[in-house]
């Protein structure tokens, strides 16, 4: 299908929205855009909002709003205006008040959401994908120590550079990061499945099989 949408993958850390979202791009005319990676990025080139961030990213609590919304929305609104794909945002929104701005971006622009796609996952699997997740120091290819390990069980398979750790995917983070998702992103299932976008995914199976079940969904888009 090659019709132009805006999805949004929704679902706590952990679940796969990043491992989705770089298979998705393959086969639709989409954008990945992750709020994580904008701002990491941020940190990594040292501005003024990659050192506001720092703190809140690294102890699990979310970025204020304040700070992360204008970010985001500039990007969709730069992607869109290329007219050529649709976004797939991945981590954003996570409060209703983003969910709202977005609503209101989208609306000021002529466009909508299509799909919001709900990866759903149990806490103790959560945990595990969170502590066996590793990236490449160079590309920032996520791998899983056991479920998805790279060729040579150390390096990145495009790169062959070492992989990393996440600081915020220590255990400790990793249970504060789900109390939040729990309080403040929770809600947004409830937000969409009202406005009749809500596609609920069963996040548990293999990433094969969660693809095709997302492609499954998404085939039904009018
Ligand atoms: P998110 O972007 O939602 O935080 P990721 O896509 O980074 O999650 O996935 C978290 C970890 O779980 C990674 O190590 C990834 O390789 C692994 N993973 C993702 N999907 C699956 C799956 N369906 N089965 C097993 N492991 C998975
Ligand atoms: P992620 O890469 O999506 O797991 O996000 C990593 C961290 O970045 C989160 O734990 C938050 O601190 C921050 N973050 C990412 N996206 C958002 C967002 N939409 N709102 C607030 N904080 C965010």
């Amino acid at each position: 299908m090659n019709k132009i949408m805006n999805l949004v993958l929704l679902g706590p850390p952990g679940a796969g929205k990043g491992t989705q979202a770089k298979r998705l791009i393959e086969q639709y005319p989409l954008v990945h855009l992750s709020s994580g990676d904008m701002l990491r990025a941020e940190r990594a080139a040292g501005s003024e909002l990659g050192k506001k961030v720092t703190g809140f990213m690294d102890s699990g609590s979310l970025v204020p709003d304040e700070l992360v919304t204008a970010v985001v929305i500039s990007r969709i609104k730069h992607e869109l205006s290329e007219g050529k794909k649709g976004v797939l945002l991945d981590g954003f929104p996570r409060t209703l008040s983003q969910a709202k701005d977005l609503d209101t971006a989208f609306a000021q622009i002529g466009a909508k959401i299509d799909a919001v796609i709900d990866l759903q996952l149990d806490t103790d699997l959560i945990v595990d994908r969170m502590s066996g997740r590793r990236s490449c120091s160079k590309c920032g290819r996520v791998y899983h120590m056991t479920a998805n390990p790279p060729k040579d069980g150390v390096n990145c398979d495009d790169c062959n550079e070492p992989l990393l750790q996440r600081p915020d995917d220590k255990e400790d983070v990793v249970r504060k990061r789900l109390t939040v998702y729990v309080e403040q992103t929770a809600p947004l299932e409830a937000y969409y499945r009202q406005t009749g976008v809500l596609k609920v995914v069963d996040a548990s199976l293999e990433i094969d099989e969660v693809t095709a079940k997302i492609q499954a969904e998404l085939e039904t888009i009018k």
